[in-house]
């Protein structure tokens, strides 16, 4: 076994302290990469917290994963030592249901193994994430990273990135629409950088009156604070797609309202509390209430490829590993500017 090292949190009620744990010995098709950076995510507070259920410990948490490769397994083709590598929110799936071979693995009928706070696929191993010094991963859920772009501001595209990606492509999102992006934190920002990359019309959606300035450097082009109905007014009825990264309970009746006749309102932020929806928000106008979950390892190379060639990368502060309960109690007061990122030298 490999020894790593982490920080983990060993039951919902205790935080994140250091903590020495073994990751497999790598079998032919492994790559074992030391982790640079690991982004932090609202999604790993909601599970160390369990406030989703059903979370599995001691639990190292961390889904936004890049290093430097530093062995690999005899049949490994797509990696060698010293490459970039990065793993996101899936390190393994059945690989044979339809939607495995569609390249969705984050939907596998069978049940996807996550990074961490999952079971492998003997369906009894926990697998253990990125707040920790290295990883073993099967090379089929290991990214390419180019060398091109700044490393640590790279670790968030492996979740944030693909999560709003994913949908903004799904619904061809594009030249013509008009985006509302509801909540502007680690996903939102990218949200917006995307939105904007792909040619549409964006406003951020937020709570935040001081995050005007930020909203229009990332490029949006209109600004709206939520709780003030005059600002609500002119963007009635108004939006062909809203993204809502929003990570605690809001009023979806709201939001529904902005979208026009035929609008699409789609969610990829997960409160743990269920949402209270009239049917009349999204009966009258023929409105869509969707969903999205991550992406799948094609898009995601995809996604990583294109920020590449068009040199996007999230806004990030680098902070220590120690410091990670300051990141956390600012992610939940929404001052995210716009995702923290773990510097694991610091671990
Ligand atoms: P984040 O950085 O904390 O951003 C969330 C933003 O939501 C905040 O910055 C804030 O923006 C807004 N917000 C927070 N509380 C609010 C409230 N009570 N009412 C209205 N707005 C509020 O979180 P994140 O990492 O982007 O994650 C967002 C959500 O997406 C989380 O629930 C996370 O678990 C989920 N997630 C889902 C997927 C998926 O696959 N679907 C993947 C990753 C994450 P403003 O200040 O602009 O209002
Ligand atoms: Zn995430
Ligand atoms: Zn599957």
């Amino acid at each position: 076994m490999i020894q790593a090292k982490g920080y983990a949190a060993q039951n919902k009620d205790t935080e994140l302290a250091p903590w020495s744990f073994e990751r497999r010995e790598l079998k032919p098709h492994d790559v074992q990469f030391d982790i640079l950076y690991c982004g932090v995510c609202h999604s790993d507070l909601h599970q160390i917290r369990d406030e989703w259920g059903g979370s599995i410990f001691p639990m190292v948490p961390g889904h936004e994963i890049v290093g430097r490769v530093v062995k690999v397994g005899d049949q490994v083709k797509k990696f060698k030592v010293g490459d970039l590598a990065g793993t996101g929110c899936l390190v393994d799936s059945c690989r044979v249901c339809a939607n495995c071979r569609e390249g969705l693995e984050q939907y596998c009928t069978n049940g996807h193994t996550q990074t961490y706070n999952s079971l492998e696929q003997d369906k009894k191993t926990p697998t253990y994430g990125g707040y920790s010094n290295t990883i073993v991963v099967n090379e089929d859920f290991v990214l390419h990273i180019s060398e091109k772009l700044d490393l640590a501001a790279v670790a968030p595209l492996l979740c944030a990135g693909i999560t709003t990606w994913s949908p903004l492509k799904y619904w061809k999102v594009g030249k013509g629409h008009k985006v509302g992006v509801l909540g502007l934190g680690g996903l939102g920002h990218m949200a917006v950088k995307f939105a904007v990359a792909f040619g549409a019309e964006v406003t951020v959606l937020s709570t935040s009156p001081k995050k005007e300035a930020d909203a229009k450097k990332l490029g949006a082009h209109k600004f709206v604070v939520t709780s003030d109905a005059e600002q609500l007014k002119p963007v009635t009825g108004y939006f062909d797609f809203i993204l809502d990264t929003v990570s605690a309970e809001h009023d979806l009746n709201l939001y529904l309202s902005l979208l026009k006749a035929s609008g699409t309102h789609i969610c990829v932020g997960a409160p743990p509390t269920p949402a209270a929806v009239e049917y009349f928000s999204f009966i009258v106008g023929r409105k869509s209430l969707a969903g999205s979950m991550i992406g799948g390892l094609p898009e995601t190379q995809e996604m990583l490829d294109y920020c590449a060639e068009h040199n996007i990368v999230s806004d990030i502060e680098l902070i220590d590993m120690k410091d990670i309960y300051k990141a956390y109690d600012r992610m939940l007061k929404g001052d995210v500017r716009y995702r923290f990122v773990i510097d694991m030298a610091t671990l």
